[in-house]
């Protein structure tokens, strides 16, 4: 859990609190199902006083451990993430739903940047932009070159089929 004492900018109208952190993964509640983060996350930012709320900004970004969706090759990447959230005091009214509240001096911004990071996770991760993936007849990485298997002929029964309907 990440926890930052507020009680000193809720004193003063733009008062501001810089952090920077090295974050293992299980304190930002995150395992390795959910991402496969290699080392820490980087988060570096700052919590200030906006008035009626106060206002978390931070930047995060880790190397991530991915699987290639195409050639299935392991890789390490960067994922970044910015956060952008307001604090409400619990006691504050109108306060919108699944914003995040504090009722201390302390605020817990684990969550705010746990579901950033996560968001900020591609849902198909390619090696490279252009990967040519594996081929479905040998199963080689098109990548360090051609196999020289036939992908492009027609199904066998659709073959068969068209060899029907000439005769
Ligand atoms: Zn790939
Ligand atoms: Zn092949």
């Amino acid at each position: 859990m990440i926890k930052l004492n507020v009680a000193e900018i809720k004193r003063r109208l733009v008062g501001k609190k810089t952090f920077a952190y090295d974050l293992a993964p299980d304190e930002l509640e995150i395992t390795s199902a959910d991402m496969d983060v290699v080392g820490t996350v980087r988060a570096e930012g700052c919590i200030s006083n906006a008035g009626d709320v106060l206002l978390l900004e931070a930047e995060l970004s880790a190397q991530v451990r991915r699987t290639c969706g195409r050639c299935l090759k392991e890789f390490t990447a960067v994922t970044k993430a910015d956060v952008l959230e307001k604090f409400y005091p619990a006691s504050a009214e109108n306060i919108e739903k699944d914003a995040f509240v504090y009722d201390s001096d302390v605020v817990d911004i684990t969550e705010p940047l746990r579901e950033s990071l996560l968001l900020a996770e591609p849902i198909q991760a390619l090696c490279k932009e252009d990967c040519k993936g594996l081929c479905p007849v040998c199963g080689a990485d098109l990548n360090s070159g051609d196999c020289g298997c036939d992908r492009f002929s027609v199904d066998p029964r659709l073959a068969a089929l068209k060899q029907f309907i000439k005769n």
